[in-house]
């Protein structure tokens, strides 16, 4: 017999999962359901532009369905009345159930939004799951406060779960900004709404299933696929919708603002865009890992990150041979078959996000960048949405592709000369998510990590992360943090209990 041919292997379970069916109705109150109008939505895998499933289009009706659903649960206390340590077991049976289902998650993540499988296996499904397993972990391990007074009285600080909260989530990582969320707030005792992205509703979908066989009492986790001009709108604007958790585009998270100001005044916690500068400075001496990094975490995920270290400062003197070792580099990034194992660069995920980084790479070379590898669209017989890794020399920070997200695989290299020039350019930007400084120098290194304006700064290496640090961004990056201890400030209120205490006589 033939060894199994790794590439044949993915293509044939997805043929069998297509074969099967998705189903793609909504999940409320522990049971699947079409929309209340009955409306579907094509969800069209950037693979090669096939319908793979047909969605339920959530609309107001859903939402107000899956709200009240959420509401019943978070009154009669069927979780948040469960001692933290019973909460615990669920979450832990939660993240066991996406373990045992990962071949599953991870094909539809890559059905649905295009990224190599090779990454959903290795990194969306366990990364999910552990985020699940460690907030499941913590939550029987936070204790609660007791002020200092006088004799007469006793003053609690309590964390309260805050009730129903609302996650609206992007298609680039769906499966794991969708846990980032859930992670906290149902270990904290909350009930949850999830509106997945339109373009990348799949996984979530399971994931709801998934809860449910771990024993997460019905009601307390819904999920209503749909538009963000409808579904999430709609999640917003709710009056009995306590908090919302929106991971996504600085322009939606604008408008969440607004819907909070519009509605309930709900606490927003908004997870936005990026442009993060990566500075390679000359006395930096091991230039090959410094290149291979930064095109590594640039092209990972298709440069569909928010943290892609897009904008690339390198000083002067090394920016020649630099530009050369990423040229070179880029070859190692050719898109191709994301259901192949050994693909490192796949599809992005639609038409549209094709068109949007093409139009950007247009603007580049309108405004006098050099294109020195890529550029142009790839495999376009597929059917499928790929573009070649493209790096850009000559960029000056005031360039469209400089100043705003791409989202694509598209590098912007900027020369500078001194210390002083680096940082005034990273920090020329409306973004503050991430950073990257390389340099040999420890007062360098450090000095220029306290002047970036980032929510995480990253020294000689980008690409540590874990769940026990907190990420997000400064400026129109965002306000909120997911990950670490610190999300349990987005997902409690401090409660102040005080009691009078009389004297014996
Ligand atoms: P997006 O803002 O278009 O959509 C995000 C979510 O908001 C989707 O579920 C969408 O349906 C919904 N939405 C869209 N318009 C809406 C509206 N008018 N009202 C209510 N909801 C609406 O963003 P995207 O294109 O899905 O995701 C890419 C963006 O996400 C990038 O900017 C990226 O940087 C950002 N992102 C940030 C982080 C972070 O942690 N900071 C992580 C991942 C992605």
């Amino acid at each position: 017999m033939n060894a199994p041919n790794p590439r044949g292997l993915w293509h044939g379970r997805a043929a069998d999962l297509l074969a099967r069916g998705i189903d793609g109705r909504m999940v409320i109150d522990g049971h699947r359901y079409h929309a209340t109008d009955g409306q579907l939505f094509d969800c069209i895998s950037p693979l090669d532009g096939k319908v793979i499933a047909r969605v339920a289009r959530g609309k107001a009706a859903d939402v107000a369905r899956a709200v009240t659903s959420a509401r019943a649960a978070f009154n009669d206390r069927r979780w948040a009345g469960q001692a933290p340590a019973q909460r615990k077991k669920v979450m832990l049976a939660f993240a066991e159930q996406l373990r045992r289902a990962r071949e599953e998650l991870a094909l539809l993540e890559t059905l649905d939004m295009g990224k190599p499988i090779k990454n959903s296996l290795s990194t969306d499904v366990p990364g999910a799951a552990r985020c699940i397993q460690w907030f499941g972990e913590a939550v029987d391990k936070i204790y609660d406060e007791i002020a200092p007074t006088g004799d007469n009285a006793l003053a609690l600080v309590t964390r309260q779960a805050i009730g129903v909260v609302g996650a609206i989530v992007p298609w680039n990582y769906p499966m794991l900004m969708a846990s980032w969320k859930l992670g906290p707030a149902l270990a904290a005792g909350n009930s949850v709404v999830l509106k997945p992205s339109e373009k990348s509703p799949l996984t979530a979908l399971r994931l709801a299933e998934l809860a449910l066989e771990a024993g997460l009492p019905e009601g307390v986790f819904n999920v209503v696929p749909g538009f963000g001009h409808e579904a999430g709108e709609a999640l917003a604007l709710h009056l009995d919708v306590d908090a919302i958790a929106f991971t996504g585009s600085t322009r939606t998270g604008r408008r969440m603002l607004d819907y909070a100001s519009r509605s309930n005044l709900k606490r927003v916690y908004n997870e936005l865009g990026g442009k993060s500068a990566n500075i390679v400075f000359a006395d930096f001496d091991d230039l090959d890992r410094a290149a291979a990094t930064a095109a590594g975490s640039m092209f990972y995920n298709q440069g569909e990150s928010c943290n892609a270290p897009s904008r690339l400062l390198v000083q002067d003197t090394i920016a020649d041979a630099f530009v050369e070792k990423l040229k070179a580099l880029a070859t190692q990034y050719a898109p191709a078959d994301p259901l192949d194992p050994g693909t490192v660069l796949g599809a992005l995920v639609d038409e549209t996000q094709t068109q949007t980084v093409m139009g950007y790479i247009q603007a580049g070379l309108d405004e006098g960048a050099q294109c020195v590898t890529g550029g142009r669209r790839a495999l376009e017989a597929t059917g499928g949405q790929f573009v070649a890794p493209t790096v850009f020399d000559g960029v000056r920070n005031d360039m469209k592709i400089a100043q705003e997200e791409i989202f694509g695989p598209v590098l912007a290299v900027i020369r500078f000369k001194t210390e002083a020039e680096a940082i005034a350019i990273a920090n020329d930007s409306a973004y503050g998510l991430h950073a990257g400084v390389w340099s040999r120098s420890l007062d360098r290194a450090v000095r220029v990590s306290r002047a970036l304006q980032a929510g995480t700064v990253h020294v000689n290496q980008y690409d540590e992360d874990d769940i026990t640090v907190p990420f997000g961004g400064v400026k129109q990056s965002g306000n909120g943090r997911d990950k670490s201890l610190h999300a349990f400030d987005k997902y409690t209120e401090l409660k102040t209990t005080w009691m009078r205490i009389d004297s014996a006589n």
